[in-house]
């Protein structure tokens, strides 16, 4: 099975324009979400312009703040705390990476836990961790429904993460702990990563590298979800994992592109939503 991202995100878009709709019945205010980027980094520009895009075609407000490259720390806070007690913004999302001067851990410290709808805050990274209520991670909470949609058994499943990160190998690796798989982390001082991969019924690869992961290593029946965006010389996108060998042995896998990509923005807009009905008492 090939697994579908563009087709599940679009389900999941469609559940976040039928909940802007009820809470703007309920409350007569719509859901709202601030996006902040500071400087031009180029892959930033994309990113913050489509999820901007994307609050529009669910009907919910989208705010958008361009601050230039010499912004200071303490101006980009200042913006921050407003942000806080606006109303009107529901979410508030800092494109990271931020210029040199600003540092993200004082960025993240200060932003409301309850508007942190990308979840890199300590309180959400800590509610996570210690399995209480709060706003998770977009990409692994989108991973996480892929395998959900493709009917994937994790209670009792060996599940290898592959990569650390704090915005995906970290938390992917909690929520797959929280729903009882037997999770296991490898990253780049990994003896063996082989071996590792061949024992996985659920292979998440996280790396940034193309193709590394070769596709007879895939234990027979496994799920695979491939989150690598690598470009090569031609230009052309490829996951971490050898797709064409590792389809012939998975029993379900995402391809790159059309698999977890879609599903980061789609899942930063139902954050907001979860936010929004949270700060309104729906
Ligand atoms: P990071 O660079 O922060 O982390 C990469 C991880 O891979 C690190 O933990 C690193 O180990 C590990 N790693 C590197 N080389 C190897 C190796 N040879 N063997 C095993 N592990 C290795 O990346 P991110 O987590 O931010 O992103 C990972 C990939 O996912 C990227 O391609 C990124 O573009 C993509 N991505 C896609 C998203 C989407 O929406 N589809 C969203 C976010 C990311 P160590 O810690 O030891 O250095």
């Amino acid at each position: 099975m090939i697994i579908d991202g563009k087709a599940i995100a679009a389900k999941v878009r469609a559940e976040v324009a039928q909940a802007v709709r009820d809470i703007e019945a309920r409350a007569r205010v719509k859901p709202g979400l601030a996006l902040i980027r500071v400087g031009n980094d180029p892959a930033s520009e994309i990113y913050v312009r489509g999820k901007v895009k994307a609050c529009q075609e669910t009907g919910m407000a989208g705010f958008e703040h361009i601050l230039p490259e010499q912004t200071t720390e303490a101006e980009l806070l200042a913006l921050v705390r407003k942000l806080n007690v606006d109303p009107h913004v529901h979410g508030v999302l800092v494109q990271l990476p931020l210029p040199r001067q600003i540092d993200p851990g004082a960025v993240l410290d200060l932003l409301a836990p309850q508007k942190d709808v990308d979840g890199f805050g300590p309180h959400n990274a800590g509610a996570l961790v210690t399995g209480r209520k709060g706003l998770r991670p977009c990409t692994p909470l989108g991973i996480l429904r892929l395998l959900d949609e493709a009917q994937t058994r994790l209670e009792g499943a060996q599940a290898l993460v592959v990569g650390r990160s704090n915005i995906v190998g970290k938390p992917v690796a909690m929520l797959l702990l929280e729903r009882h798989a037997t999770v296991t982390i490898a990253h780049s001082r990994t003896a063996a990563l082989a071996e590792q991969v061949a024992r996985a019924d659920v292979l998440v690869a996280a790396i940034g590298k193309a193709e590394i992961i070769r596709g007879d290593w895939i234990k027979p029946g496994a799920t695979v979800v491939d989150v690598g965006m690598n470009r090569n010389a031609a230009g052309k996108l490829t996951g971490d994992v050898e797709f064409a060998r590792a389809s012939e042995r998975a029993r379900a896998i995402t391809p790159v592109p059309g698999g977890v990509g879609p599903m980061t923005i789609a899942y930063l807009l139902s954050n907001t939503i979860q936010a929004a009905r949270a700060q309104l008492g729906l």
